[in-house]
C-alpha cells in the first residue's frame, strides 16, 4: 500500500515537473508581435524628420536607421512636406503619454499618411535616456509600418516600451504583414490612432 502510494505520488511529482518544464518552454518562446491589416503598398515609405529640434531629429533618424538595418522595411529620409510619414514632437499629448502615431488609409486600402510624435515633456519628467527615447521612436515607427502592440515586454511594440529596441518578434511580423496579399489586407479610408503610455522606472 505504502509502496503504491509512493509510486503514485512520485508519478504526480513527475507529471507536475513535466508540466512546469513544458509551461516554461511555452512562455519562453517569444510571441510574434501582432500586426494590423493597414500597411503601405510595399515595405518602403518616405519620412520627414526635419521639423524637429536637432536633438529630436537625431533621435528620429537613429530610429529610422535601426529599422533600415533590419532589412524588413526601408525608410527614405526627405525634407519634403509631402513625405508619407511625418515624425515630430508634441508636448500636448498629455503627461502620461510618451508618443503617438496617427494613421490614415486611402481609398485604395493602403496607408496614405502617418504622423508620429514624441512627447519631450513626459520623456524629460520620467528621465528617459537618449537610447530609451530612440526605443520609443522605434516603437512609433513600428506603428507607422503597421505593427500593433505586443503584450510581452521583450518587444519594441510593448505599449509602454522603454527598454527594448527592435526584436526578432517585431521584424517577423513586418515580414508577414508585407507578404500578405492585398485582397486580404484592404482597409479603405480608415483612421487609426495609437497613444503610448509612459513606463515609470
Ligand atoms: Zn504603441
Amino acid at each position: 500500500m505504502l509502496k503504491k502510494l509512493i509510486k503514485i505520488s512520485s508519478a504526480i511529482i513527475m507529471i507536475t515537473a513535466l508540466f512546469i518544464v513544458s509551461s516554461i518552454t511555452v512562455s519562453a518562446a517569444a510571441q510574434m508581435t501582432p500586426h494590423g491589416t493597414a500597411r503601405w503598398a510595399s515595405a518602403t515609405a518616405t519620412i520627414n524628420t526635419s521639423n524637429n529640434s536637432a536633438k529630436y531629429q537625431k533621435i528620429w533618424n537613429k530610429a529610422v536607421k535601426a529599422w533600415n538595418r533590419t532589412g524588413v522595411f526601408e525608410f527614405t529620409l526627405t525634407s519634403d512636406s509631402s513625405a508619407q510619414i511625418n515624425a515630430s514632437t508634441n508636448t500636448g499629448l498629455g503627461g502620461s503619454f510618451t508618443g503617438m502615431t496617427y494613421i490614415t488609409t486611402g481609398s485604395d486600402g493602403y496607408m496614405q499618411s502617418v504622423t508620429s510624435e514624441l512627447n519631450p515633456q513626459t520623456l524629460d519628467v520620467y528621465d528617459y535616456s537618449t537610447s530609451e527615447r530612440v526605443n520609443v521612436a522605434e516603437h512609433e515607427l513600428g506603428h507607422a509600418i503597421g505593427l500593433l502592440h505586443n503584450p510581452n515586454r521583450a518587444s519594441v511594440m510593448f505599449a509602454a516600451n522603454r527598454y527594448y529596441s527592435i526584436q526578432k518578434v517585431d521584424t517577423q511580423s513586418v515580414q508577414q504583414l508585407y507578404a500578405t496579399q492585398m485582397d486580404r489586407v484592404s482597409m479603405r479610408n480608415k483612421k487609426i490612432l495609437f497613444r503610448d503610455p509612459v513606463n515609470v522606472k
